[in-house]
């Protein structure tokens, strides 16, 4: 990335669920760093995940943020995007670099997939050549995984650079063979991402630690499209009083519930970011 393109962060929630503290903490981080930098700081609703999305929250995730004292530029929902992720899946289609499986949830676990820090790692079934092959189900709609060890070999060794952690060899290892375009959308999380945070200008990718591992996919992405590599900076998540890890699914209440009841959104907006400079992260 030239040293002239002015830094560029982003905030990124799906709408399928309220914003949480967490949420602030990642948008307040990513905000501030672009502030500091006088850089730009890019809202983008990802609002693909089909019958999970919900188009009404977008709204409520822009007042969460202007509660939080925060100011954004917002580029194009991910659902306007559909067409520029088709001609991605195209090119990486005819790379051969991916493969059809119609394997379910259950066949996945049932062929012995071991775990990954993002989920069962894909054991290979559908991989052509591959020992376990047995072919897709040709009366199922595919999703389309990547050869990561042959797409591995397109690229050779690859290097990202995360702020905190520092420089990472890209290795896939962890992941398997992700799916990069759905059954039933030209794209996955990771593909529409990398195309997203490259068509916005994205310079530092700011996202939470459980995130990390996807940006080896990511890394990968860009070399194989010719894309540019951002910086990363995946700051540590914040864990609530009992040191658990504030996630949607526990009953800490949205932030839009505390808007509503007359909490003062720049005081938290305060507490965390001292809260960030506590980590020293
Ligand atoms: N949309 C994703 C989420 O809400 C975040 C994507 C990212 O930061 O890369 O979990
Ligand atoms: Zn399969």
């Amino acid at each position: 990335m030239p040293n002239n393109v002015p830094v560029t962060t982003r905030f990124a929630p799906s709408p399928n669920g309220r914003l949480h503290l967490g949420h602030a903490f990642s948008a307040i981080i990513a905000h501030d760093l672009a502030r500091q930098n006088g850089g730009r700081f890019v809202l983008r609703i990802e609002d693909i995940d089909g019958p999970r999305s919900r188009p009404e929250l977008a709204d409520e995730f822009r007042r969460d943020l202007e509660w939080l004292g925060l100011e954004w530029h917002e580029v194009p929902a991910q659902s306007t995007r559909i067409e520029r992720y088709a001609a991605a899946a195209a090119t990486l289609k005819a790379s051969g670099l991916l493969y059809p499986c119609t394997c379910t949830r259950t066949q996945i676990a049932d062929a012995g997939a071991g775990q990954g820090p993002d989920g069962m790692i894909y054991p290979g079934t559908c991989k052509p050549g591959s020992c376990k092959t047995r072919a897709p189900d040709p009366a199922r709609a595919a999703a389309w995984r990547l050869d990561a060890a042959r797409a591995a070999e397109v690229t050779g060794p690859l290097v990202w650079n995360d702020d905190l952690a520092g420089p990472q060899t890209v290795n896939l290892a962890g992941l398997g063979d992700v799916v990069l375009v759905r059954k039933n959308l030209p794209a996955s999380y990771h593909l529409a991402v990398t195309l997203d945070d490259a068509e916005d200008g994205v310079t530092v990718v700011t996202r939470g630690a459980d995130l990390f591992a996807a940006s080896h996919v990511h890394r990968m992405l860009q070399a194989l499209l010719g894309l540019p590599a951002p910086r990363w900076h995946h700051h540590p998540l914040l864990n609530d009083a009992n040191g658990e890890k504030l996630a949607k699914r526990r009953g800490s209440p949205a932030l839009a519930q505390r808007r509503e009841a007359g909490e003062d959104g720049l005081m938290l907006a305060a507490q965390l970011r001292l809260q960030h400079l506590r980590l020293g992260t």
